[in-house]
C-alpha cells in the first residue's frame, strides 16, 4: 500500500511528499487509516518506527481548518520531543495551513497565552505546561476532538500520571484517543482502559 490509497486529502499528500516520504512505514500503513476514520487507537512501536506521522496524518486529515480553535492536543514526555512533534506537524500540514503550538515548560508563559490567543488548530506540549494552561483558561478545551499520548510509558515512568488525568477531566467526554508507547506497563493499561472505547490495537 502507499500514501495515495488511505483516501488522504490531496494537500496533506501533497505535504508528506514535500517532506520526502516515498512510502508508508509499516506503522502508517496500518495505523492512518484507522486513526482517520476517528477511532481510539493503541500503537505499540518503537520510536523511528515512523509513529510521529502516523498520528500527525491523523489529525491534519481531520481538522476542520474553517474552525481556528484547538481540535487537537498531542502530550509528549520532554520539550524536545514536543517541539519535534510540533515541526513535523507543520510540516506536512504547510499545504493544509495548520496552525500548530508547542507549549513546553522552560518558555514564556506570556507568550504561550498569547500565541494560544491568536488561535490555532492543534497543540503539541508537555503535561505540565499544558495543565496549566488549561488551568489559565488559555487553552479552551472545548473543541478539542483528537487527544494523543506520545511516548505514553516514558510519560508514565517521569511521573505524569497525575498530570495526565487531570487533562483527560478537562476535556470533553467524547473524544478520539490515540496511545503510543513503546511497551505497556500497568499504568499505560489502565489508561487505554478508563479513558479508550473499544479501541484497535496495533503492535509493529
Ligand atoms: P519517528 O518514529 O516518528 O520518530 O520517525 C523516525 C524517522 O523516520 C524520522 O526521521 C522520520 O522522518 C522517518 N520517517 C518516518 N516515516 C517515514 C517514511 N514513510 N519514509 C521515510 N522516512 C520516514
Amino acid at each position: 500500500e502507499n500514501f495515495d490509497s488511505m483516501g488522504l486529502q490531496e494537500n496533506l499528500l501533497r505535504g508528506i511528499y514535500a517532506y520526502g516520504f516515498e512510502k508508508p512505514s509499516a506503522i502508517q500503513q496500518r495505523g492512518i487509516v484507522p486513526f482517520c476514520k476517528g477511532l481510539d487507537v493503541i500503537q505499540q512501536a518503537q520510536s523511528g518506527t515512523g509513529k510521529t506521522a502516523t498520528f500527525c496524518s491523523g489529525i491534519l486529515q481531520q481538522l476542520d481548518y474553517g474552525v481556528v480553535q484547538c481540535q487537537a492536543l498531542v502530550l509528549a514526555p520532554t520539550r524536545e520531543l514536543a517541539q519535534q512533534i510540533e515541526k513535523v506537524m507543520r510540516a506536512l500540514g504547510d499545504y493544509l495551513g495548520v496552525k500548530v503550538h508547542a507549549c513546553v515548560g522552560g518558555t514564556s508563559v506570556r507568550e504561550d497565552q498569547r500565541i494560544l490567543q491568536s488561535g490555532v488548530h492543534v497543540v503539541v506540549g508537555t503535561p505540565g505546561r499544558v495543565f496549566d494552561m488549561l488551568r489559565r483558561q488559555s487553552l479552551r478545551p472545548d473543541y478539542i476532538k483528537m487527544f494523543v499520548l506520545d511516548e505514553a510509558d516514558e510519560m508514565l515512568s517521569r511521573g505524569f500520571k497525575d498530570q495526565i488525568y487531570d487533562i483527560f477531566q478537562l476535556l470533553p467526554s467524547k473524544i478520539q484517543v490515540g496511545v503510543f508507547s513503546a511497551t505497556m506497563p500497568p499504568e499505560a493499561l489502565e489508561i487505554t482502559r478508563k479513558f479508550m472505547n473499544k479501541p484497535v490495537r496495533i503492535l509493529v
